[in-house]
């Protein structure tokens, strides 16, 4: 015992550094390119005025969405190792054989992990739009009525917590191979980051077609940090359709 809790501590801290360093070098990069090059062909892609917001407010804001998204690693980091020396102990339906379930449940675990992340993703979100409980936890990642890449980790303790449990929760509940899982934590980032960028990086052919149709976009979710009353989902426009909170006009 006395030698397993200073293990722990090591490996959140370390899982702390990684989590912390893959935000700023994302972001980081992200935004200079984005933001600070500004290519000339990205420009038709822009979803705001950036020139409005190339003030000493906008990079006070900067730092504060820093502040903030080090505090989400800082939550996220207990939870991750916990999650991950629990997977260790054998005691989730995290399974390792790819063959277990076959090959054809590997796809399609990921797309249950996604759906169910997405409705609970919505109904919490929802939640924290009440007035009262908005105001005390949600407030903060709306300060950013115009999302940079820096907005993708910027949320109140209590959220980060409220988004952070539910996958170690599932693993409990609905088998996954490892590697879809790792796919998953991936999919995480790489809609948080991509949905604040500010720009709607997804190909015009996609805009058209099917990808815009069902799933979540900077621009979709763009228009959630202005209007804050619709666009509620993180990976699918599926709950915002049903429950009418799909907006896509600006
Ligand atoms: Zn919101
Ligand atoms: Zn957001």
């Amino acid at each position: 015992m006395l030698t397993v809790i200073p293990e722990f501590l090591t490996f959140t801290l370390l899982i702390f550094l990684t989590l912390s360093f893959r935000y700023l070098a994302v972001s980081g990069c992200l935004y200079w390119f984005l933001w600070v090059r500004r290519p000339q062909s990205w420009e038709k892609r822009r979803l705001q005025n950036i020139d409005k917001y190339k003030h000493d407010q906008h990079y006070k804001k900067i730092k504060t969405e820093i502040k903030w998204s080090i505090l989400s690693c800082l939550i996220f980091a207990p939870i991750v190792a916990l999650m991950m020396e629990i997977i260790e102990t054998g005691n989730t339906k995290v399974y390792l054989n790819p063959l277990e379930y076959g090959l054809l449940y590997l796809p399609i675990s990921l797309f249950i992990y996604l759906f169910l992340h997405d409705t609970y993703f919505y109904w919490t979100h929802l939640w924290l739009h009440t007035p009262q409980i908005y105001r005390r936890f949600h407030k903060v990642h709306h300060e950013s009525l115009n999302p940079t890449p820096w907005t993708s980790f910027c949320f109140d303790p209590l959220e980060s917590f409220l988004q952070a449990i539910i996958i170690p929760i599932l693993l409990f509940i609905i088998p996954i191979h490892i590697s879809m899982l790792v796919v998953l934590l991936m999919l995480m980032t790489i809609f948080g980051v991509i949905n604040h960028t500010g720009y709607e990086v997804y190909p015009r052919s996609w805009m058209r077609g099917f990808w815009n149709q069902y799933c979540i976009t900077p621009t979709h979710h763009t228009i959630h940090h202005h209007k804050f009353n619709c666009n509620y989902g993180l990976y699918f426009r599926f709950w915002d359709k049903l429950m009418n909170t799909d907006v896509m006009k600006k």
